[in-house]
């Protein structure tokens, strides 16, 4: 099975299963509409998942083949195990979504793009997917660069892949959590109260806690932020409040807008 098409399986199953949970043991009760968000959310997820696998898929299964075959990168260089090998490609992976991360919300023009994915007025299992398609399409050549740079072995590629998506879905999803498994989880991984810091209407909270699958790039850099309210949390961005309007299309249109914090 080609690594790109494990996208679409996880991330279905992980939608389901979420969604279950969020009914039955949500966090807090909706401050806007959850089917008129899912409405704008889940066909934004299927265009960028169709566009995604048409532009992107063949290149970057391409290039794991060939950077194995040709032993191009840095890690090809060194005789290291098999496990090592495959575990230091996941951490360079994350590491290079969190400086991505970073840069979205540092570049003005990458922020354009971002902004899309955190005017959603709510936090729950389809935010994790709700992004302008421009943004997948830079972080589209800046995978394929990370992978012919660093020889990303295919395994590290792949396990990546489940990792980020049951990841992002989790620490996004609105389902109430222990607050002893979250003091657990934060040690490694991004629980949702995390999270939600990130996407916090108040832009200092919101420029903190890039991190996508594991914590500690946050911790070490600097950028980690806790002790926060979480029931005081409003989601969004200030320049986006007016929740009729953020429907489909206009999220299409959203970049090329005029320009907000
Ligand atoms: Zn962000």
């Amino acid at each position: 099975m080609e690594p790109e098409n494990l996208k679409p399986i996880f991330y279905w199953s992980g939608i389901i299963i979420y969604l279950v949970l969020e009914l039955r043991y949500s966090y807090r009760t909706s401050s806007v509409s959850k089917i008129k968000r899912w409405l704008s959310n889940l066909p934004l997820s299927i265009v960028n998942g169709i566009a995604y696998h048409f532009i992107f898929q063949g290149s970057i299964t391409a290039l794991l083949l060939f950077t194995k075959e040709k032993q191009i990168g840095l890690l090809q260089h060194f005789d290291l195990p098999d496990w090592l090998k495959i575990s230091i490609g996941i951490l360079i992976l994350d590491f290079t979504i969190y400086i991505w991360h970073l840069l979205n919300h540092e570049v003005p023009l990458f922020w354009r793009f971002h902004r899309v994915h955190h005017s959603d007025m709510n936090m729950d299992v389809s935010t994790a997917n709700r992004f302008h398609f421009g943004e997948l399409f830079f972080s589209g050549f800046i995978r394929l660069a990370i992978v012919y740079t660093f020889g990303i072995p295919i395994l590290s590629y792949i396990l990546f892949e489940i990792l980020v998506n049951l990841t992002t879905q989790f620490h996004h999803s609105s389902i109430k959590i222990s607050s002893i498994f979250e003091k657990f989880w934060i040690v490694l991984l991004v629980p949702p109260s995390m999270h939600r810091i990130h996407h916090s209407v108040k832009i200092k909270e919101r420029n903190s806690n890039y991190g996508v699958v594991l914590s500690i790039w946050d911790r070490f850099l600097g950028t980690l932020a806790g002790n926060i309210d979480q029931e005081k949390i409003i989601m969004g961005i200030g320049s986006h409040r007016n929740f009729n309007k953020l429907e489909f299309w206009y999220l299409l249109k959203m970049p090329f807008t005029k320009k907000t914090l």
